[in-house]
């Protein structure tokens, strides 16, 4: 008989760990800080934007490249942010979350063997989208602490076969934002070696003291530039899994191929209550940032309290910490044994790099949650701390490492 199961493309990805880290949360009743979903609903005008369509009948498959009025405020918000203006019946497709956009750009573009640059740490869908494409990843490593791209290192990735780079910023998991420097390094080797540049930013409502800038305004970029959003992070609606691609029109026409077939349209009043969305005023924006100011600071000085080095993230919703000061062998075996023992659950960053053995000392917490939330996680983490000050632990350490 066939061997029954998954094929060779997909088999070395396992299980993702937001799945693994969401079920041993709910098995430990520990507060859930790893999977970086809102503990909160997203804003009432949106949510009633969504039932007034589905009262209104709007029950049916949506045009396939997305609704007309969505595409329209995805190019409209984006020229506000950027200056940019895009072509939105031509330019904008709107996807099942970008995660199906990221999986849609590599099935589009990639022959079979073709390479794509990626930064470690990343979101693990990256790696399985190239590899699901037939496509090559090939990975430059973004050094802990600072996680900024070195440009020698890029340069030393770079093959004939290379085609893709994919970039993302505001970062998960290190909430870092690319500086000028990185900047100009991405447009010199995009410019040089012809590469299309694949640019996350699904966090780009997610800024701190540092504005977000999206990599299509540097020169020449616009040209080779998919960008990628999500209604998801800006506006806490993860599960509706609206996303959205926006590229000049060839590279718009690739992703729709592939997106015509693998998921044809996103549902259809979910993306005219995202219309909604879009269209809001800026104190809306700006009421959003200050409250996850809040949460960050909130989160980064409760960390710091309970034994963790955390610097403060510049976007994105995840503060990723050093546990190094508990003493464990791991990320894995400090994150099993926290949820287990301490009932807070994080992502052991490990589960971002293609080696998983490179964030060690690291730990994310995902900050998207109320401030209720946050409070109780650090009284547990207070609490664990303590537990582990009067060494309770230590005969369990081992035994953890070793999981
Ligand atoms: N890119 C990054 C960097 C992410 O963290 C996520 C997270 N969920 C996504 C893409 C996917 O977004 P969506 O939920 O819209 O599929
Ligand atoms: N990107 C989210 C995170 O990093 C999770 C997305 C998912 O669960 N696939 O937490």
């Amino acid at each position: 008989m066939r061997t029954l199961g998954v094929n060779s493309r997909l088999k070395p990805f396992g299980a993702t760990i937001f799945a693994e880290m969401t079920a041993l949360a709910v098995k430990h009743g520990a507060v859930n800080l790893g999977q970086g979903a809102p503990d909160f609903d997203g804003p009432d005008f949106v949510k009633e934007a969504a039932i007034k369509a589905i009262r209104d009948g709007r029950g049916q498959y949506a045009r396939m490249t997305g609704l007309p009025e969505l595409t329209a405020a995805i190019a409209a918000r984006f020229e506000k942010t950027s200056g940019l203006s895009y072509e939105a019946e031509r330019d904008v497709v709107v996807t099942c979350g970008a995660t199906e956009a990221i999986l849609d750009c590599m099935l589009a573009l990639l022959e079979p063997g073709d390479e794509v640059i990626l930064f470690e740490p990343f979101y693990d869908s990256y790696t399985a989208s190239v590899a699901m494409a037939g496509g090559v990843a090939k990975v430059v490593t973004l050094e802990a602490p600072e996680f900024r791209i070195d440009e020698h290192a890029l340069r030393a990735a770079i093959t004939p076969k290379t085609r893709v780079m994919l970039v993302n910023s505001p970062h998960n998991p290190s909430g870092q934002i690319l500086n000028d420097a990185e900047r100009a390094a991405i447009v010199r080797i995009a410019t040089e070696f012809d590469l299309i540049l694949i640019s996350d930013e699904v966090y780009e409502e997610l800024w701190y003291e540092t504005k977000h800038r999206t990599l299509a305004t540097e020169p020449g970029m616009r040209e080779r530039t998919i960008v990628l959003g999500s209604l998801g992070k800006g506006f806490s609606f993860t599960g509706w899994k609206v996303g959205w691609a926006i590229a000049p029109a060839p590279l718009a026409a690739a992703v729709r191929s592939a997106h015509q077939f693998a998921s044809f349209c996103a549902p259809t009043p979910l993306q005219a209550a995202a219309a909604t969305a879009l269209a809001a005023p800026d104190s809306y924006f700006e009421g959003f940032r200050a409250e996850y100011r809040g949460r960050r600071d909130r989160m980064v000085q409760g960390l710091r309290g309970c034994g963790f080095d955390c610097e403060l993230p510049a976007g994105s919703y995840f503060a990723l910490a050093n546990h190094a000061s508990f003493g464990f062998a791991d990320d894995f075996a400090f994150c099993r044994h926290l949820v287990e023992h301490g009932g807070v659950a994080a992502i052991p960053p490990g589960a971002f790099y293609r080696d998983k053995s490179k964030a060690k000392s690291l730990v994310r917490f995902a900050f998207c949650k109320r401030d209720s939330t946050i409070d109780a996680a650090l009284e547990r983490l207070l609490k664990y701390r303590a537990r582990f000050m009067s060494g309770e632990f230590s005969g369990g350490l081992a035994h953890a490492a070793s999981l």
